[in-house]
């Protein structure tokens, strides 16, 4: 009997060692991670880059408080305002907390201005946002929310194709903010349209709400971009919640925000005991300068269209499996005819390992850093995997 709570239906290999896109079991077997920890570890497994970063800040100071001046705040938080619309950033230890942070810092904006009645969050179908209380409000999955107690007021759910609902909301006058992944990520990897984008920083500007984008999946370079609202012109939001990938496997995430959306957060407002400690920001400031190098980003996008054009193929030759490869850069889901539990398993019996998502996918989340060959080695083993399942199918 195990001591864990029992919140997790886990894959049977025990992982002992990882180095760049592998993984090696307890028995030496390696594997093809395309999991990457939920498009955590982006640089690859113990990239040495980092890996000599946290060795170099472990031998000097591990955890101040956030009473004290921690250097290597100022050191992130200007890479990531630099790069972004941002102005200000809060660190915190997961996307969760940086989505906590963002909830808070939309509504106490209203507040601060004299309107606490603009309190409600509009959130989509489909969405997910951590498994903090704000968190499965704000996403509104009723698989999240069962069990827990009344769901909380303010936070409302729409579907992404129904502008006219969401056009309607979004004037309402207790409003307080939108927030959306512009790539859902355990929604089945759905890249949301240049246009629902745009539509929505137009709204949102035309009654003063403020706008939320989740890119804690979609973000630090994920679908070739640093953030992946990147790709379009004039639709940055006004906070961003960030985390993933920011620290490569260290635990840190972030909530960026302009200086206007930022003003009501105050001394007293907001914390966190370990968030921005200097390990982490040690191992984030690493992560950023190798993520956000234009050869990194531009890597990206390339070994994804490689990744992608196998796929299609493999949709060709497999669409009785196969109904759909859709995402962003290297933030892949595959669109399943069969169901995705048993295709995650058969690719395991090939050492291939995948992540499930909504709508019957298995997303490919493989590093940043793999390669064109490693990419190959995924297909091949995607093209088994779908070989064995048309074998199951006729069985
Ligand atoms: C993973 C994820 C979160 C939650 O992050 P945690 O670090 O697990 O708290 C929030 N939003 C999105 C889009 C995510 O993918």
């Amino acid at each position: 009997m195990s001591s864990l709570l029992n919140v997790y239906n886990r894959a049977a290999p025990i992982f002992v060692r990882g180095e760049g896109s592998w993984l090696h079991d307890d028995g030496g077997n390696a594997w093809l991670d395309c999991v990457g920890g939920i498009a955590t570890t982006g640089l690859g497994h113990c990239n040495p880059v980092l890996v000599a970063a946290l060795k170099e800040q472990a031998d000097r100071l591990w955890h101040i408080s956030n009473m004290f001046a921690i250097p290597g705040q100022e050191a992130l938080a200007e890479r990531l305002t630099v790069a972004t619309f941002a102005d200000l950033a809060f660190f915190a230890n997961s996307g969760s907390e940086a989505i906590e942070c963002a909830l808070k810092m939309a509504r106490r904006y209203h507040a601060a201005r004299g309107n606490p009645e603009r309190d409600v969050v509009i959130g989509f179908k489909g969405s997910f946002h951590g498994r903090t209380y704000g968190a499965i409000n704000a996403s509104g999955n009723a698989a999240y929310l069962d069990g827990f107690g009344p769901a909380l007021p303010g936070y409302l759910q729409l579907t992404t194709d129904d502008w006219a609902a969401i056009a309607d909301a979004i004037a309402a006058p207790t409003t307080a903010a939108v927030i959306i992944e512009p790539v859902q990520g355990e929604g089945g990897a759905r890249a949301m349209s240049e246009a629902l984008l745009r539509q929505l920083r137009q709204a949102c500007d035309a009654v003063g709400a403020l706008l939320i984008h989740d890119e804690v999946q979609s973000g630090m370079g994920r679908t070739g971009r640093l953030f992946a609202h990147q790709w379009h012109d004039d639709v940055a939001p006004d906070i961003m919640a960030v985390a993933k990938a920011l620290g490569g496997g260290f635990p840190v995430g972030a909530c960026l925000a302009t200086r206007r959306a930022a003003s009501g957060m105050v001394p007293g407002t907001h914390g966190s005991t370990f968030g921005g400690n200097p390990l982490a920001m040690a191992v984030g400031i690493a992560a950023f300068d190798e993520i956000a190098a234009p050869a990194m980003l531009a890597h990206v996008r390339a070994v994804s269209t490689h990744l992608r054009d196998g796929l299609a193929r493999l949709q060709a030759r497999y669409p009785e499996t196969i109904l759909d490869v859709r995402g962003k850069g290297l933030l892949i889901g595959v669109k399943l005819a069969v169901e995705n539990r048993a295709f995650m398993a058969a690719a395991r019996e090939r050492h291939l390992l995948v992540a499930a998502g909504g709508e019957n996918c298995v997303r490919l989340l493989p590093p940043l850093t793999i390669s064109h060959d490693e990419a190959d080695i995924a297909l091949e083993r995607l093209d088994e995997t779908c070989n064995a399942m048309l074998g199951m199918m006729a069985a």
